[in-house]
Protein backbone atom coordinates (compact mmCIF):
# COMPACT_ATOMS: atom_id res chain seq x y z
CA UNK A 1 0.00 0.00 0.00
CA UNK A 2 1.65 2.91 -1.03
CA UNK A 3 0.72 7.11 -0.06
CA UNK A 4 1.38 9.05 -3.41
CA UNK A 5 0.20 12.26 -5.75
CA UNK A 6 -1.91 11.73 -8.82
CA UNK A 7 -2.74 13.90 -11.34
CA UNK A 8 -6.32 14.85 -11.38
CA UNK A 9 -6.81 14.63 -15.47
CA UNK A 10 -10.40 15.61 -15.64
CA UNK A 11 -14.02 15.66 -13.76
CA UNK A 12 -17.01 15.03 -15.58
CA UNK A 13 -20.66 15.00 -14.62
CA UNK A 14 -22.03 11.78 -15.38
CA UNK A 15 -25.84 12.37 -14.09
CA UNK A 16 -26.84 15.28 -11.99
CA UNK A 17 -25.22 14.52 -9.19
CA UNK A 18 -21.96 11.95 -9.76
CA UNK A 19 -18.96 12.42 -11.41
CA UNK A 20 -16.24 10.72 -13.17
CA UNK A 21 -12.54 11.58 -12.07
CA UNK A 22 -9.57 10.65 -14.28
CA UNK A 23 -6.70 10.16 -12.85
CA UNK A 24 -2.90 9.77 -13.93
CA UNK A 25 -0.88 8.12 -11.32
CA UNK A 26 2.52 8.97 -11.09
CA UNK A 27 5.72 7.37 -13.70
CA UNK A 28 7.07 4.08 -12.59
CA UNK A 29 9.87 3.75 -9.63
CA UNK A 30 9.04 4.32 -6.39
CA UNK A 31 5.63 5.77 -6.41
CA UNK A 32 4.72 2.95 -9.07
CA UNK A 33 1.59 1.33 -7.69
CA UNK A 34 0.50 -2.53 -8.70
CA UNK A 35 -3.72 -3.05 -7.78
CA UNK A 36 -5.98 -5.76 -8.46
CA UNK A 37 -9.08 -5.47 -10.40
CA UNK A 38 -12.11 -4.32 -7.57
CA UNK A 39 -9.70 -2.93 -5.21
CA UNK A 40 -10.37 0.92 -3.34
CA UNK A 41 -8.47 3.91 -2.77
CA UNK A 42 -8.42 6.21 -0.36
CA UNK A 43 -8.31 9.76 -0.92
CA UNK A 44 -7.05 12.94 1.29
CA UNK A 45 -8.06 16.06 2.04
CA UNK A 46 -5.49 18.72 2.55
CA UNK A 47 -7.11 18.81 5.81
CA UNK A 48 -6.30 15.37 6.75
CA UNK A 49 -9.82 14.08 6.19
CA UNK A 50 -9.85 10.83 3.80
CA UNK A 51 -12.78 9.22 2.06
CA UNK A 52 -12.74 5.87 -0.01
CA UNK A 53 -13.32 5.06 -3.31
CA UNK A 54 -14.09 2.07 -5.36
CA UNK A 55 -11.48 2.27 -8.68
CA UNK A 56 -13.75 1.82 -11.72
CA UNK A 57 -11.21 1.13 -14.41
CA UNK A 58 -9.16 -2.30 -14.76
CA UNK A 59 -5.88 -2.53 -13.79
CA UNK A 60 -5.17 -3.77 -17.15
CA UNK A 61 -5.18 0.23 -17.90
CA UNK A 62 -2.04 1.41 -16.36
CA UNK A 63 -1.54 4.29 -14.32
CA UNK A 64 -4.87 6.05 -16.07
CA UNK A 65 -7.64 5.77 -12.96
CA UNK A 66 -11.55 5.96 -12.84
CA UNK A 67 -13.33 6.82 -10.69
CA UNK A 68 -17.31 7.62 -9.97
CA UNK A 69 -18.19 9.80 -7.26
CA UNK A 70 -21.96 10.73 -6.18
CA UNK A 71 -21.70 14.53 -4.25
CA UNK A 72 -24.82 13.68 -2.04
CA UNK A 73 -25.71 17.32 -0.58
CA UNK A 74 -26.39 16.15 2.92
CA UNK A 75 -23.15 14.73 2.94
CA UNK A 76 -20.22 17.60 3.78
CA UNK A 77 -17.44 14.72 3.32
CA UNK A 78 -18.62 13.91 -0.42
CA UNK A 79 -18.87 17.63 -1.43
CA UNK A 80 -15.55 18.73 0.48
CA UNK A 81 -14.14 15.89 -2.20
CA UNK A 82 -15.50 16.93 -5.41
CA UNK A 83 -15.03 20.51 -4.56
CA UNK A 84 -11.42 19.63 -4.14
CA UNK A 85 -11.13 17.72 -7.11
CA UNK A 86 -13.21 20.75 -9.26
CA UNK A 87 -10.32 23.24 -8.10
CA UNK A 88 -7.34 21.56 -7.80
CA UNK A 89 -4.29 19.70 -10.33
CA UNK A 90 -3.20 17.03 -7.90
CA UNK A 91 -4.31 14.82 -5.17
CA UNK A 92 -3.14 12.50 -2.13
CA UNK A 93 -4.21 9.08 -2.37
CA UNK A 94 -3.38 5.81 -0.53
CA UNK A 95 -3.84 2.45 -2.80
CA UNK A 96 -4.58 -0.45 -3.19
CA UNK A 97 -7.25 -1.28 -0.80
CA UNK A 98 -9.72 -4.03 -0.30
CA UNK A 99 -10.09 -7.85 -0.05
CA UNK A 100 -12.91 -8.06 -3.00
CA UNK A 101 -10.91 -8.48 -5.98
CA UNK A 102 -10.35 -10.67 -9.05
CA UNK A 103 -7.37 -12.27 -11.16
CA UNK A 104 -8.60 -13.28 -14.46
CA UNK A 105 -5.69 -16.11 -14.29
CA UNK A 106 -7.00 -17.40 -11.04
CA UNK A 107 -10.72 -18.20 -12.48
CA UNK A 108 -11.86 -21.96 -12.46
CA UNK A 109 -13.16 -21.78 -16.33
CA UNK A 110 -16.25 -23.45 -15.52
CA UNK A 111 -17.43 -20.37 -12.63
CA UNK A 112 -20.38 -18.60 -13.18
CA UNK A 113 -19.99 -14.94 -12.18
CA UNK A 114 -22.28 -12.99 -10.97
CA UNK A 115 -22.06 -9.13 -10.07
CA UNK A 116 -24.58 -7.29 -8.22
CA UNK A 117 -23.92 -3.09 -8.21
CA UNK A 118 -26.04 -0.62 -6.41
CA UNK A 119 -25.43 2.91 -7.45
CA UNK A 120 -21.84 3.91 -7.53
CA UNK A 121 -21.47 0.17 -6.57
CA UNK A 122 -21.47 -0.40 -10.70
CA UNK A 123 -17.77 1.41 -10.27
CA UNK A 124 -16.30 -1.23 -8.36
CA UNK A 125 -17.65 -4.34 -10.97
CA UNK A 126 -16.79 -1.96 -14.10
CA UNK A 127 -13.32 -2.26 -13.16
CA UNK A 128 -13.72 -6.19 -12.13
CA UNK A 129 -15.71 -6.91 -15.90
CA UNK A 130 -13.24 -4.55 -17.84
CA UNK A 131 -10.57 -6.91 -16.38
CA UNK A 132 -12.26 -10.09 -17.36
CA UNK A 133 -13.21 -8.75 -20.65
CA UNK A 134 -9.37 -7.37 -21.30
CA UNK A 135 -8.06 -10.60 -20.60
CA UNK A 136 -10.80 -12.32 -22.96
CA UNK A 137 -12.52 -14.64 -20.14
CA UNK A 138 -15.09 -16.96 -21.53
CA UNK A 139 -16.64 -17.82 -18.14
CA UNK A 140 -20.35 -17.12 -17.98
CA UNK A 141 -21.21 -13.71 -16.54
CA UNK A 142 -24.16 -11.66 -15.45
CA UNK A 143 -24.32 -8.25 -14.39
CA UNK A 144 -26.90 -6.76 -11.98
CA UNK A 145 -27.19 -2.98 -11.71
CA UNK A 146 -30.22 -1.67 -9.28
CA UNK A 147 -31.31 2.30 -8.57
CA UNK A 148 -34.16 3.92 -7.13
CA UNK A 149 -34.59 5.86 -10.01
CA UNK A 150 -33.49 5.03 -13.75
CA UNK A 151 -31.60 8.22 -13.92
CA UNK A 152 -29.06 7.03 -11.54
CA UNK A 153 -27.61 3.91 -13.76
CA UNK A 154 -25.43 7.09 -14.47
CA UNK A 155 -23.51 4.91 -17.33
CA UNK A 156 -25.84 2.23 -19.18
CA UNK A 157 -24.50 2.06 -22.36
CA UNK A 158 -21.63 0.88 -21.62
CA UNK A 159 -22.50 -2.72 -19.93
CA UNK A 160 -25.24 -2.68 -22.52
CA UNK A 161 -22.29 -2.85 -25.29
CA UNK A 162 -20.27 -5.41 -23.26
CA UNK A 163 -23.68 -7.39 -23.58
CA UNK A 164 -23.65 -6.56 -27.50
CA UNK A 165 -20.51 -7.14 -28.31
CA UNK A 166 -19.88 -10.39 -25.82
CA UNK A 167 -21.99 -13.57 -26.25
CA UNK A 168 -20.71 -14.53 -22.25
CA UNK A 169 -22.28 -11.70 -20.91
CA UNK A 170 -25.82 -10.51 -19.67
CA UNK A 171 -27.16 -7.42 -18.39
CA UNK A 172 -30.16 -6.82 -16.33
CA UNK A 173 -30.59 -3.31 -15.00
CA UNK A 174 -33.19 -2.95 -12.20
CA UNK A 175 -34.97 -0.21 -11.32
CA UNK A 176 -36.81 0.07 -7.61
CA UNK A 177 -38.85 2.70 -7.55
CA UNK A 178 -40.44 3.09 -11.05
CA UNK A 179 -43.18 5.52 -10.52
CA UNK A 180 -39.63 7.99 -10.07
CA UNK A 181 -38.91 7.07 -13.39
CA UNK A 182 -42.05 6.73 -16.20
CA UNK A 183 -40.68 6.11 -18.90
CA UNK A 184 -38.50 3.21 -17.77
CA UNK A 185 -39.75 -0.37 -19.23
CA UNK A 186 -36.62 -2.61 -18.09
CA UNK A 187 -37.22 -4.76 -14.85
CA UNK A 188 -38.36 -3.63 -11.18
CA UNK A 189 -37.90 -4.78 -7.93
CA UNK A 190 -34.66 -4.75 -5.65
CA UNK A 191 -31.56 -6.83 -6.83
CA UNK A 192 -32.07 -9.71 -4.43
CA UNK A 193 -35.54 -10.29 -6.08
CA UNK A 194 -34.01 -9.72 -9.58
CA UNK A 195 -31.67 -12.48 -9.34
CA UNK A 196 -33.32 -14.93 -7.38
CA UNK A 197 -36.02 -14.91 -10.52
CA UNK A 198 -33.09 -15.70 -12.77
CA UNK A 199 -30.80 -18.25 -10.87
CA UNK A 200 -32.24 -21.40 -10.00
CA UNK A 201 -29.50 -22.62 -8.50
CA UNK A 202 -26.24 -21.69 -7.19
CA UNK A 203 -23.67 -24.37 -8.11
CA UNK A 204 -20.42 -23.51 -9.53
CA UNK A 205 -21.19 -19.61 -8.87
CA UNK A 206 -19.09 -16.69 -7.26
CA UNK A 207 -21.35 -13.51 -6.24
CA UNK A 208 -19.31 -10.10 -6.31
CA UNK A 209 -21.71 -7.60 -4.62
CA UNK A 210 -20.74 -3.80 -4.46
CA UNK A 211 -23.02 -1.19 -3.04
CA UNK A 212 -24.58 -0.17 0.67
CA UNK A 213 -23.84 -3.08 3.52
CA UNK A 214 -28.32 -3.16 3.46
CA UNK A 215 -28.22 -4.42 0.26
CA UNK A 216 -24.93 -6.63 0.35
CA UNK A 217 -26.56 -8.62 3.08
CA UNK A 218 -30.01 -8.23 2.14
CA UNK A 219 -28.71 -10.27 -0.76
CA UNK A 220 -26.65 -12.96 1.71
CA UNK A 221 -29.75 -13.61 3.30
CA UNK A 222 -32.18 -13.98 0.13
CA UNK A 223 -29.30 -16.71 -1.78
CA UNK A 224 -28.52 -18.29 1.15
CA UNK A 225 -32.64 -19.23 1.94
CA UNK A 226 -32.12 -20.53 -1.78
CA UNK A 227 -28.64 -22.62 -0.93
CA UNK A 228 -25.92 -20.78 -1.39
CA UNK A 229 -22.88 -20.52 1.32
CA UNK A 230 -21.37 -17.34 2.49
CA UNK A 231 -18.20 -18.23 0.77
CA UNK A 232 -19.71 -17.60 -2.53
CA UNK A 233 -20.45 -13.83 -1.96
CA UNK A 234 -17.42 -11.39 -1.99
CA UNK A 235 -17.92 -7.93 -0.66
CA UNK A 236 -15.80 -5.23 0.79
CA UNK A 237 -18.87 -4.45 3.14
CA UNK A 238 -17.66 -7.61 4.97
CA UNK A 239 -14.77 -6.04 6.11
CA UNK A 240 -16.17 -2.72 7.30
CA UNK A 241 -19.47 -3.29 8.50
CA UNK A 242 -20.40 -6.74 10.99
CA UNK A 243 -23.65 -8.56 9.28
CA UNK A 244 -26.60 -7.75 11.23
CA UNK A 245 -27.38 -9.91 14.27
CA UNK A 246 -24.22 -12.01 13.50
CA UNK A 247 -21.75 -9.39 15.81
C1 LIG B 1 -14.91 0.67 0.40
C2 LIG B 1 -15.75 1.86 0.00
C3 LIG B 1 -15.85 2.18 -1.36
C4 LIG B 1 -16.62 3.28 -1.74
N1 LIG B 1 -16.69 3.59 -3.08
C5 LIG B 1 -17.41 4.65 -3.46
C6 LIG B 1 -17.50 5.00 -4.85
O1 LIG B 1 -16.93 4.35 -5.74
N2 LIG B 1 -18.23 6.10 -5.17
C7 LIG B 1 -18.91 6.85 -4.23
O2 LIG B 1 -19.55 7.84 -4.60
N3 LIG B 1 -18.83 6.52 -2.92
C8 LIG B 1 -18.11 5.46 -2.52
N4 LIG B 1 -18.03 5.15 -1.18
C9 LIG B 1 -18.72 6.01 -0.22
C10 LIG B 1 -17.91 7.26 0.04
O3 LIG B 1 -16.65 6.95 0.61
C11 LIG B 1 -18.70 8.19 1.00
O4 LIG B 1 -19.99 8.37 0.54
C12 LIG B 1 -18.03 9.52 1.05
O5 LIG B 1 -16.81 9.37 1.66
C13 LIG B 1 -18.86 10.50 1.83
O6 LIG B 1 -18.58 10.27 3.17
P1 LIG B 1 -19.65 10.37 4.29
O7 LIG B 1 -18.94 10.36 5.59
O8 LIG B 1 -20.62 11.47 4.03
O9 LIG B 1 -20.42 9.08 4.07
P2 LIG B 1 -20.26 7.80 4.93
O10 LIG B 1 -21.07 7.91 6.15
O11 LIG B 1 -18.81 7.42 5.01
O12 LIG B 1 -21.00 6.84 3.97
C14 LIG B 1 -20.39 5.79 3.51
C15 LIG B 1 -21.52 5.07 2.90
O13 LIG B 1 -21.07 4.66 1.66
C16 LIG B 1 -21.62 3.43 1.43
N5 LIG B 1 -20.83 2.74 0.43
C17 LIG B 1 -19.94 1.75 0.57
N6 LIG B 1 -19.46 1.37 -0.59
C18 LIG B 1 -20.04 2.14 -1.49
C19 LIG B 1 -19.93 2.23 -2.89
N7 LIG B 1 -19.11 1.44 -3.57
N8 LIG B 1 -20.65 3.17 -3.50
C20 LIG B 1 -21.48 3.96 -2.81
N9 LIG B 1 -21.62 3.92 -1.49
C21 LIG B 1 -20.91 3.00 -0.86
C22 LIG B 1 -21.59 2.76 2.77
O14 LIG B 1 -22.63 1.85 2.80
C23 LIG B 1 -21.90 3.87 3.71
O15 LIG B 1 -23.28 3.91 3.95
C24 LIG B 1 -17.29 4.06 -0.78
C25 LIG B 1 -17.18 3.72 0.58
C26 LIG B 1 -16.44 2.63 0.95
C27 LIG B 1 -16.34 2.29 2.42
Amino acid sequence: MKKLNSDITSVEVLTSDVYRVRLHLPAAGTEAVNFHAGQYLDLFLPDGRKASFSIASAPDQGRDLELHIRRMPDSEMSCAVMDYLQHNKTVELELPKGNCWLDASGLAPESRLVFAAASTGFSQIKSMVEHLLANQVMNHIRIYWGARDARDLYHLALPEQWAREHANVHFVPVVSEPELSPDWIGRTGVLPQAILEDLDHFEDTQIYASGSPAMVYALLDACEAHGMVESQLHSDVFAYAPRPGKG
